[in-house]
């Protein structure tokens, strides 16, 4: 299979590098994280974000898969794919989080004119920041069962209850959340879906730090919350239908692909200096490992390849993705254990500003953060599942 890029594809590329070069000078360094700069206190990183926001946007590259006609790029999906992989390869953040992700997209397809009209353009701009509140404490891989409720009360609904596992959630403006508005339906049909200003009274974000360290995490409550029924997203008690809507194309997981292979690269190199040599052991299973990861990546870009062409020819990948996602997350968490295993108890030093950290501790912190890479977005088993059911045809239960 040959997947060298036609002459458009190959002057497409060339222009998302050319917007790329612009970036801000730490985001070249690989450290800009649009969510934490956009309202940082220091007035440098809000300046890197508030830049970087306005090169994309001059492209309508904040939205690269958004239709034109509501401020997208309309890219193709071999174009998105193009574009991402440039981002990936530059450690470039994306802009606008979920809410170009998931909401903009889901809004286009189910929001009113007079949502989209409010919503969609600050997210493009970067004014509103969107998190998800889908899962709950009893409510995950079954997302169905979810048990926080919302009732009508006049042109309002009235929620209380809790989710857990909101990323991000303290950075964000709005949420948009799933509720139950039918207790007595079948759990699927007595769900809506709603749109909340985060700073609406009765709303409390606590925060839940991972064993990295990161505040990522957040446990959010509801008591008594108002919101106006012209918050809801599609009819009452459809809301499974609409927050189950995906339009994003990052299905491929070449951001994954890419990312992994840089760190092997980074790896590859370190342990040719000196301080390389020294740091790691040089045990022969050492080199044996690092190869087996480099051929793994290989494979991911495969994969990711496979999704693209199916894309592009129309097709909407289905335990193909599945395939992706679990490959992907795995093979994540098996490059960070080499990584660490390879400099033997050095790789335990998390601290990045230890002199005798290897490689800033780039891979004990991935060892880290890479656990959840198996959970987020539907877990192994799930995926395992939906490849056994929907791809090789077993039985269910
Ligand atoms: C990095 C990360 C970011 C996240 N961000 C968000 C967010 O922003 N908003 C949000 O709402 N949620 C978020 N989540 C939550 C995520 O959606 C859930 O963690 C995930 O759906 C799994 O649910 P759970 O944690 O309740 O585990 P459970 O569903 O309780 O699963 C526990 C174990 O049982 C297994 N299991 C469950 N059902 C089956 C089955 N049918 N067959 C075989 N095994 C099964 C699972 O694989 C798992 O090993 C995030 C999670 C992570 C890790």
């Amino acid at each position: 299979m040959d997947w060298s890029d036609s002459a458009e594809q190959a002057a497409f590329r060339t222009k998302v590098q050319g917007v790329i070069d612009q970036m801000p000078d730490r985001y070249k360094a690989g450290e800009g994280d649009w969510e934490r700069d956009r309202n940082n206190e220091d007035a440098g990183r809000r300046e890197d974000a508030r830049k970087w926001t306005e090169s994309l946007a001059q492209e309508g590259w904040v939205a690269p898969h958004w239709p034109k006609e509501y401020g997208g790029a309309g890219l193709s999906p071999m174009e998105q794919f193009i574009f991402k992989m440039e981002m990936a390869r530059a450690d470039a953040p994306s802009v606008g989080g979920q809410g170009v992700s998931q909401l903009g997209p889901t809004l286009i397809v189910h929001g009113t004119e007079e949502q989209k009209a409010e919503h969609l353009p600050k997210i493009l701009s970067g004014e509103v920041d969107w998190r998800q509140g889908y899962s709950e404490p009893g409510a995950g891989s079954d997302l169905a069962s979810l048990q926080t409720r919302a009732i009508r009360d006049g042109d309002d609904y009235v929620i209380n209850g809790q989710k857990i596992w909101t990323s991000l959630a303290h950075l964000a403006d709005w949420l948009y959340v799933l509720a139950r508005t039918d207790p007595d339906a079948p759990k699927h049909r007595g769900i809506s879906f709603l749109l909340m200003d985060k700073h609406t009274p009765g709303i409390s974000i606590r925060p839940l730090i991972d064993m990295s360290g990161r505040h990522h995490f957040n446990e959010t409550f509801f008591e008594d919350v108002r919101v106006p029924a012209s918050n809801r997203v599609g009819d009452e008690n459809r809301g499974w239908y609409v927050g189950m809507t995906l339009l994003d194309f990052e299905r491929s997981n070449i951001t994954g692909a890419v990312s992994s292979r840089r760190t092997l690269d980074d790896l590859r190199e370190y342990l040719k200096t000196s301080e390389g040599k020294q740091r790691a052991p040089g045990y022969a299973q050492n080199r044996l490992n690092v190869a087996d990861r480099y051929i793994e990546t290989d494979v991911m870009f495969n994969f990711s390849f496979r999704i693209i062409s199916m894309q592009d020819r129309g097709l909407i990948p289905n335990y193909e993705a599945s395939v992706s996602k679990l490959f992907n997350s795995e093979m994540n968490q098996k490059i960070a254990l080499t990584g660490t295993r390879v400099f033997g108890l050095y790789g335990q030093i998390h601290d990045s500003a230890d002199q005798r950290a290897p490689m800033k501790s780039k891979l004990t912190n991935q060892y880290l953060v890479s656990v959840s890479s198996t959970i987020a977005a539907g877990t192994s088993e799930i995926q395992r599942n939906i490849i056994a059911t929907r791809g090789l045809g077993l039985p269910r239960g």
